[in-house]
């Protein structure tokens, strides 16, 4: 079956708010084995209302619609469903009871506008709305069906769960929706691109969709099926194609972040961590630190803005900072050498640059950023140019220090991809 979505309201088209509605209607929508076509978003207008519903019928067997029940003037939905339909609105009192009972043990009494909402197009399904007053509507016309659903997102959600789906699932066809997230990083979305490309076009019936994300790319991979068996083996076969074309730049299968990822690998491994940050000022703790458990393996951290605070705090030898500047790969190795050994943790990270917009240089622009990752036989450091503004910079900054120790605890310090010593300049350049 496929679908349609027309969400109604004139606050939708303001900058102020978002169609939320429709993504939740897509997502149960979509378990339930029924594509969407179509999402449209209207104002409070019968003739745009009008033009919308008709669109829709004409393409689609199911049309759903959230917003525009209530009980004042600009509510027009029953109205002009009803008039496309060629049906009467009729008061149902079994609604008005409803409504009225309600209204009533809030202690209020209800304003006279609220019948309104009692009004039902001819042969309409009531659905009781225990969550508000307007109540639900299904209307089959020919092999056609057309919710209208409340738009207070609380409100529609409650009456598609409880009325909508166990009638819509009776009528399922037994297609469903098989998905697959891969989450990459390290690479541009191009890149990425480039590289599955070659693997996806293969199959025809398999969606795929490249997303680019600050910090990371993520491939989408969607099929109908009725055959489950199928299905999941087709989508392991793809997936084996990508993880052969991406090597260990997949860093997640299941939806997970970078730090969630690396915080279960830090927790699995029995490894604790501590950083210094500068640039990042705080967002690699705040990362670390946001997930439940954390304390079994992040020690702690300090934000080490000024040159004085990383001597102080991570012991940075002060000529150093005087030598090579605050932004350099040498002071990215000392502060997470030194936070290292002044907590006592098995790794520490330490992360320094320049997030702008201002501060930069022609030797050292804005987005120069050093990462350092000292672990039990050495150090690793990289040297990066990150592209886009202040917020840019500081969350590509923590995903690429994330990915560094996500790296150390796949392979361990033997490994090539972590040297045993500082690069200084000549380390690896950023990709992104
Ligand atoms: P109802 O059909 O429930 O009476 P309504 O259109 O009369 O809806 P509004 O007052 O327009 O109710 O909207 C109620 C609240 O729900 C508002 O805060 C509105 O922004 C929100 N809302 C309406 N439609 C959506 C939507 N598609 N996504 C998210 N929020 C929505
Ligand atoms: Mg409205």
């Amino acid at each position: 079956m496929k679908a349609e979505i027309i969400a109604v309201g004139s606050e939708l088209l303001t900058p102020d708010r978002l169609d939320t509605n429709s993504l939740f209607l897509t997502e149960e929508l979509n378990k339930l084995g029924i594509e969407v076509l179509r999402k449209t978003i209207v104002g409070d207008n019968s003739e745009e209302l009008s033009d919308a519903f008709a669109g829709a019928l004409k393409r689609v067997e199911l049309v759903i619609s959230c917003g525009g029940l209530g009980p004042t003037a600009d509510d027009l939905t029953r109205e002009t469903v009803a008039d496309l339909l060629g049906r009467k609105l009729q008061r149902d009192d079994r609604i008005l009871h409803a409504i009225e009972t309600r209204f009533r043990s809030l202690r209020r009494e209800m304003p006279e506008i609220n019948v309104r909402q009692a009004m039902v197009p001819e042969g309409a399904e009531v659905l009781d709305n225990a969550r508000g007053t307007a109540p639900g509507l299904w209307i089959e016309q020919g092999d056609r069906v057309i919710v209208l659903l409340p738009g207070v997102p609380k409100e529609m959600r409650g009456l598609f769960e409880e009325a909508i789906a166990p009638r819509l699932a009776r009528r399922a066809t037994g297609l469903q929706l098989f998905h697959r997230e891969l989450r990459v990083t390290g690479l541009g979305e191009s890149h990425v691109e480039q590289r599955i490309a070659p693997v996806y076009t293969r199959y025809k019936d398999v969606h795929t969709t490249v997303l680019s994300a600050p910090g990371e790319v993520q491939v989408h991979l969607r099929f109908w099926s009725d055959d489950p068996q199928q299905a999941n083996k087709t989508l392991d076969e793809i997936e084996r194609g990508f993880d052969i074309a991406l090597t260990d730049r997949i860093f997640s299968r299941d939806g997970q972040a970078l730090h969630e990822v690396v915080a279960r690998e830090l927790a699995l491994n029995n490894t604790t961590i501590a950083v210094a940050e500068s640039c990042t000022g705080g967002l690699l703790s705040q990362r670390l630190t946001s997930i439940a458990g954390s304390s079994s393996f992040f020690l702690g951290g300090v934000v080490c803005y000024s040159n004085e605070r990383k001597t102080a705090w991570a012991d940075v030898p002060p000529e150093l900072i005087a030598t090579k500047g605050a932004v350099s790969p040498e002071v990215a190795v000392a502060l997470a050498d030194g936070i290292r050994r002044r907590v006592g943790s098995a790794l520490g990270v330490g992360v320094t640059g320049i997030a702008g917009p201002g501060g930069g240089s022609e030797e050292k622009p804005v987005g120069t950023v050093h990462i350092a990752l000292a672990h039990t036989a050495g150090v690793a450091e990289r040297a990066l140019t990150l592209p886009g503004d202040r917020d840019a910079v500081r969350w590509q900054a923590s995903q690429v220090a994330l990915d560094m120790v996500r790296i150390y605890l796949l392979y361990g310090a033997s490994d090539g991809k972590l040297s045993s010593k500082a690069q200084g300049r000549s380390s690896k350049k950023s990709t992104f």
